[in-house]
């Protein structure tokens, strides 16, 4: 059973361990790394034993994040001890690979936004109104009174603005702007920030170009989708960015990449402007939020599109 907990609840537990491990989810985004690099560099000064892991490869455009080196990939053959397992911005507990198996603690937290959370931990504090849950950090720190230093700040900065796309998606609240706000008090240069994270290699680019060319419409324009194939799939080349292209089409609801991952597995990103996509992803045993969700399909790419087309069905 998870116990739903507050933030105040949340921050005295972490204040009473003594060793915690933070662990982000896989294919790592700002919101995760930042939110559980912020988090570690606060409570690294109350004296707490801190370890991050990461059961995936980190992108070197996550290099300005302070702290980013103590990141480490769980191993099979090593346990870690713990009084806290603190799941930060992920919503299942397959989101967080290996680290699960790992990781002995006495307590397993998750401090959360995704509309789909599964309750998989002890005690959770999910709040599905942050933009980010690096918004859920600036919250905690208010609460408990801590303050940021500029590191911290570049951190929870990271983590709210690419979440709400710089700003602009329909999860940014008032207070998200409110947070942002103060963390540019504690030092933070959005332009910086944004800089780095919008900089993007030449073989993204390129990449790019190609997958363009892929772009196809399904449902009388209301679904357009892109398409990675095996062969033009690179884990080392970013594409995060490549779904917001079908995304921002005029009469386009649905915005589909299908990044065939394996020959036979397929991971697909959805985006939406009207449609609640994570209930898409669910059925698929994925997650997310009502305008962005991904799942990861065991399929060949085409067989998968065929898949995910007859789910739309019924909700288009
Ligand atoms: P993306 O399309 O950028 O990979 O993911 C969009 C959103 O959906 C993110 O918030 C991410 O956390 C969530 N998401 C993506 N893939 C999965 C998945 O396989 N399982 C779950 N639970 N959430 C996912
Ligand atoms: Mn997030």
């Amino acid at each position: 059973m998870t116990k739903k907990i507050t933030l105040s609840e949340t921050g005295a537990m972490l204040l009473a361990a003594k060793k915690i491990v933070l662990v982000c989810h896989v294919s790592p985004d700002s919101d995760t790394l930042g939110s559980a690099l912020g988090l570690m560099r606060k409570l690294e000064q109350f004296g707490k034993e801190i370890v991050i892991l990461v059961d995936d490869d980190i992108g070197t455009e996550f290099n300005f994040l302070p702290g980013i080196t103590r990141c480490i990939r769980p191993q099979s053959n090593k346990s870690i001890y713990a009084d806290i397992l603190a799941i930060i911005d992920a919503s299942t507990f397959d989101r967080i690979g290996l680290a699960g198996e790992v990781v002995k603690a006495k307590i397993t937290l998750n401090i959360d936004h995704h509309i789909s959370n599964a309750q998989f931990v002890d005690y959770r504090y999910l709040d599905i109104e942050a933009a980010a849950t690096g918004e859920i950090m600036c919250d905690l720190f208010e609460t408990m009174n801590w303050k940021y230093d500029l590191e911290m700040a570049t951190c929870f900065y990271a983590a709210i603005s690419t979440d709400c796309g710089f700003f602009r998606y329909s999860n940014t609240t008032h207070k998200t702007m409110l947070r942002a706000a103060e963390l540019l008090s504690a030092g933070v240069r959005p332009n910086e920030i944004s800089d780095i994270i919008e900089m993007k290699s030449r073989s993204t680019i390129e990449l790019l170009a190609k997958v363009l060319a892929t772009l196809s419409f399904e449902y009388s324009g209301r679904v357009a989708y892109i398409t990675i194939a095996n062969d033009l799939y690179d884990k080392n080349i970013q594409t995060d960015s490549f779904v917001s292209y079908p995304r921002y089409i005029n009469g386009v609801e649905v915005a589909i990449m299908f990044k065939a991952v394996e020959p036979e597995v397929t991971r697909v990103s959805l985006r939406s402007s009207n449609i609640d996509v994570s209930k898409i992803a669910i059925k698929f045993g994925g997650g997310g939020h009502l305008r962005a969700a991904g799942c990861t399909i065991n399929a060949p790419v085409e067989e998968a599109k065929q898949q995910m087309f007859t789910a739309l069905k019924e909700i288009l």
